[in-house]
């Protein structure tokens, strides 16, 4: 089965079968991961390595704190504004697509969140100029959605915050380890791991040392960088089975060469099905804005719109799963994260030629 879906989503085969046979017996230490005790040595040595691989993917300088956290990136709409600015402060967000919207929201509970540019009467089909954006230069920060999950819309560069000591923060839940990303460039970035780097339940946040400890009052510990910071990820029980598991997704993306590698592989594989799309003589169209293309996530309608439920159906005969789009934008979506191999988007392709040649 080629799984399309926008996350939890389809992971590297060779990682499962690694998994799969360490399942029982962890390295000869008689246990399961899932069975460790998260203060042992073996454990702490998984977290460890998992962290220590991360910094060499994304080369993560040392003055940035690498955290493994719970509760996804939605709890994170919370934790950004309540440990980097307080209720009086002003911060920025940029709205690309419904995931930039919900954390505007959450900050509005907690801080004075200003939009500078929202997508939405355009449907969400692209990404501003940065040059007539007029932020507040006072913000403590501006915070993006790097790629938009359900629309497509992916950031190409990134805007530097209005403030000269504001930071620039990013949401990379669904476009983290995708392609190389200069960290020098956020304050803070989030990700949950359920796309690109493991199961759901663990949201990896990479943020800059010096912003950390100053959480507002009523911040819940659970949510305080410097609780998780000081304490390794390890101040409660983390998610230690996820951990492992993205631990040995980046053992592999760096085994295939690094971010660098993943990155054209990621392009080869988004270039195919964009052309597929523009090739169609709109009988299948993408919205969005080609300088925006996300290489994660392609969204897709059919001209004729009564055929779609027939071409889901269809491609799941074929194995190809998971393709229908966001219940807020209908038509279908592709999600094609790095463990989606070249192959699915091949076969992909080449149904959709059929299916055009069927009903044009
Ligand atoms: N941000 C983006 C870009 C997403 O795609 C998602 C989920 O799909 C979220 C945030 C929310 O993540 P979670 O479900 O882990 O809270």
């Amino acid at each position: 089965v080629f799984n399309f879906a926008a996350g939890p989503a389809t992971l590297p085969e060779n990682v499962l079968l690694k998994a799969q046979s360490e399942l029982y017996n962890w390295r000869g230490s008689g246990m399961s991961v899932m069975e460790m005790s998260h203060r042992g040595k073996d454990f702490r040595s998984i977290i460890e390595k998992a962290e220590a691989d991360l910094r060499a993917l994304l080369d993560v300088p040392e003055d940035y704190a690498v955290l493994f956290l719970q509760g996804g990136a939605t709890t994170q709409f919370a934790s950004v504004p309540l440990n980097l600015c307080q209720p009086d402060d002003t911060v920025d967000y940029l709205v690309t697509g419904s995931w930039g919207d919900k954390a505007f929201k959450e900050a509005k509970k907690y801080c004075k969140p200003k939009v500078v540019w929202n997508g939405k009467s355009e449907n969400y089909v692209r990404v501003p100029s940065f040059d007539g954006l007029e932020l507040s230069p006072n913000a403590k920060y501006l915070h993006i959605c790097a790629n938009e999950t359900i629309y497509g819309v992916e950031f190409k560069n990134y805007p530097v915050p209005g403030n000269p000591n504001g930071i620039l923060v990013a949401d990379m839940s669904s476009n983290f380890c995708s392609k190389p990303v200069d960290v020098t460039k956020f304050g803070l970035i989030y990700a949950g791991a359920q796309k690109n780097v493991g199961p759901s339940g663990v949201c990896i946040v990479i943020v800059r040392k010096d912003l950390i400890g100053n959480t507002q009052e009523i911040t819940p510990v659970m949510l305080d960088y410097k609780i998780h910071a000081d304490n390794n990820s390890l101040y409660n029980t983390p998610p230690c089975y996820g951990i492992y598991m993205c631990g040995l997704v980046f053992e592999d993306l760096l085994e295939q060469g690094g971010l660098k590698e993943v990155e054209k592989k990621n392009e080869k594989k988004a270039g195919v099905l964009y052309n597929a799309i523009d090739e169609s003589k709109g009988f299948y169209r993408c919205p969005v804005e080609k300088s925006v293309r996300s290489l994660m996530n392609v969204p897709f309608t059919l001209e004729k719109s009564e055929l779609e439920a027939e071409f889901l159906k269809e491609a799941e005969k074929e194995k190809m799963v998971q393709l229908k789009g966001h219940r807020s934008v209908g038509g279908m979506r592709a999600s094609i994260y790095n463990a989606m191999p070249l192959a699915g988007v091949e076969k992909l392709v080449s149904f959709m030629k059929d299916f055009q040649a069927k009903h044009a």
